[in-house]
């Protein structure tokens, strides 16, 4: 399926429209104790939910693996609790509307996917269905994306090629070029490069790597443990300075480096759609 960010993601500012770049880190005590690198996207989502600006967020959590559900928090201690187990990239559109549509969901934060981004901001800009439930998003927070695995192929490539079973794996991140699987008996490397046939056909023809679409991008800094955080119109910059100025975040403005290895990410990710699209047509 040909993407509609095809279309108007200009290879010019791969990285879409944004105020600031920031490399940001967790400072909140809780969060550090746990031990997880980053953290910069919990402890935003912690003061908001602590300064009461909104009572819910919708993000996606690791059941087992690559597979995820869509998951509601409503307490800093159920964000606490999943620290580690979500933010990760998974797709998942089933029980959205559903979770968006439940009355305990009235202000909330979403965070996701660059593709459900879209999906969202087209849904608060044009609103065309009856039960319109974008209205219930204040904030929308996309993570970086490469791309999601069709799911069983790739376990079964997995399984077939190193013999980790799929009920064995614990976690499956992307480390620059590497796809990082941990499971129960340790851990397995592989090139991207050799996976990548077993990437969502969708998300081949996906140019968007950082969530154009977003009011907050964030994705892991290349160069250290940080978070980059993307503010892409006034509203988000200003949650990210007032979690930063609250203690929640300690922000710095991201070098050029840095700017530019996201710049070439994202533009990678727009020529290998390119590529794609061309094969369908
Ligand atoms: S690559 Fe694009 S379509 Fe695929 S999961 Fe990521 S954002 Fe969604």
């Amino acid at each position: 399926m040909v993407s509609f960010q095809s279309f108007i993601i200009d290879p010019e500012y791969p990285m879409g429209m944004y105020i600031h770049v920031y490399e940001a880190e967790a400072k909140d005590s809780r969060i550090k104790e746990r031990g997880k690198a980053g953290g910069a996207v919990t402890a935003i989502l912690l003061y908001l939910l602590e300064e009461k600006i909104v009572d819910t967020i919708i993000v996606a959590r690791k059941k087992h693996g690559l597979r995820g559900e869509t998951y509601v928090v409503k307490t800093p201690e159920e964000i606490l609790e999943a620290v580690g187990s979500i933010w990760s990239v998974v797709p998942y559109t089933l029980g959205l509307k559903e979770k968006l549509l439940s009355p305990e969901v009235k202000k909330s934060v979403f965070v996701g996917l660059p593709c459900q981004a879209q999906f969202l901001r087209q849904m608060k800009m044009f609103p065309l269905l009856e039960s319109d439930f974008s209205s219930k998003i204040y904030l929308i927070i996309s993570l970086f994306c490469m791309g999601t695995f069709a799911i069983e192929s790739f376990l079964s490539y997995v399984h077939t090629s190193y013999r980790v079973s799929p009920d064995d794996i614990t976690s499956v991140e992307i480390v620059k070029d590497k796809l990082l699987i941990k499971h129960v008996k340790g851990e397995l490397t592989i090139s991207v490069d050799e996976v990548l046939p077993y990437l969502q056909h969708g998300c081949l023809t996906c140019p968007d790597y950082t969530g154009v679409f977003a009011d907050i991008s964030a994705g892991r800094s290349p160069e250290s443990e940080s978070t980059l955080l993307i503010s892409r119109n006034k509203m988000a910059d200003k949650i990210i300075r007032d979690a930063a100025s609250k203690g929640y975040i300690g922000i710095r403005e991201a070098s050029v480096k840095v700017i530019d290895n996201a710049i070439e990410k994202s533009r990678e990710k727009i020529l290998r759609s390119y590529k794609y699209v061309s094969t369908l047509i």
